[in-house]
């Protein structure tokens, strides 16, 4: 016995070649008498800081040092905010619970409101006045094949937005293709394939348009560095008010359940 394996082994010790170590904590909210629970991360990094997850989780990211019951104190100076925010988040969760689509409901495509009918002895799809399904669907089916709808006219709406983009950008992308992307609207490939989330097409044209340009400026630039952003704004010189609008619209549409 003796020499190193004799020492104890202190976990606090593994935190350094680990970089992160994830470990529960709880800490109790004395005013408010309520608990909260965080998920504790470690890691070679100068400062606090608290991350809400989609899950409705904590998570406390802290230097590899800090004392416990100095995390502790950092995290009940933001308790406002955190609650406030679990709060938020708490109520976009119950509203895609409560998500659902039926016959008669308006759907927003290029940011028109647009009603579903039910239409004897016909197959799905959108004619420029509704959506239009066969009656008598149970919802989840209402959902999926409104979900079909929206793709193939998801294609149609951007193929056709990317034809005339590019002719005006002087790029030519290899493929154009619709996916179901929860997050990501649209992406560019190192080959030059351009992807887009069918979901973009319930947005309204200025930021269908944004997205758009944004991929096809990644022809160009395959990074989003200052020349990258001085072609979109070479195309779309109010190319910041229509980020912040895909933003607004996004955080609409995290309190519809689309998946
Ligand atoms: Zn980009």
């Amino acid at each position: 016995m003796g020499g190193k394996e004799g020492l104890p082994l202190d976990p606090e010790r593994f935190g350094c070649c680990l970089r992160r170590r994830i470990r529960k904590d709880l800490i109790r909210f004395e005013r408010e008498e309520s608990m909260i629970e965080y998920t504790l991360i470690r890691s070679k990094r100068r400062t606090m800081a608290i991350h809400i997850k989609k899950d409705i989780t904590l998570e406390v990211r802290a230097p590899l040092k800090t004392p416990k019951a100095e995390i502790d104190r950092f995290v009940m100076s933001k308790r406002d905010w955190i609650e406030k925010h679990l709060a938020a988040i708490a109520q976009q969760a119950d509203n895609r619970a409560r998500f659902s689509i039926r016959y008669n409901d308006t759907l927003s495509l290029q940011g028109r409101e647009y009603p579903i009918i039910a239409k004897e002895g016909k197959r799905a799809g959108f004619d420029d006045q509704c959506f239009f399904l066969p009656p008598a669907l149970p919802p989840d089916e209402i959902k999926r094949v409104i979900i079909q709808v929206y793709r193939a006219v998801a294609k149609e709406i951007l193929a056709n937005k990317v034809n005339d983009y590019s002719k005006q950008m002087g790029v030519m992308p290899a493929a154009v293709k619709v996916n179901s992307a929860k997050t990501r609207w649209g992406s560019c490939s190192g080959k030059n394939i351009i992807n887009f989330s069918w979901r973009l097409v319930m947005a309204d044209d200025d930021v269908i348009n944004y997205v758009v340009v944004h991929e096809l400026a990644h022809i160009r630039e395959h990074n989003h560095s200052e020349r990258f952003w001085r072609v979109v704004a070479s195309v779309l010189p109010d190319y910041e008010r229509r980020r912040k609008k895909l933003k607004e619209f996004q955080r609409k549409l995290a309190n519809e359940d689309w998946d």
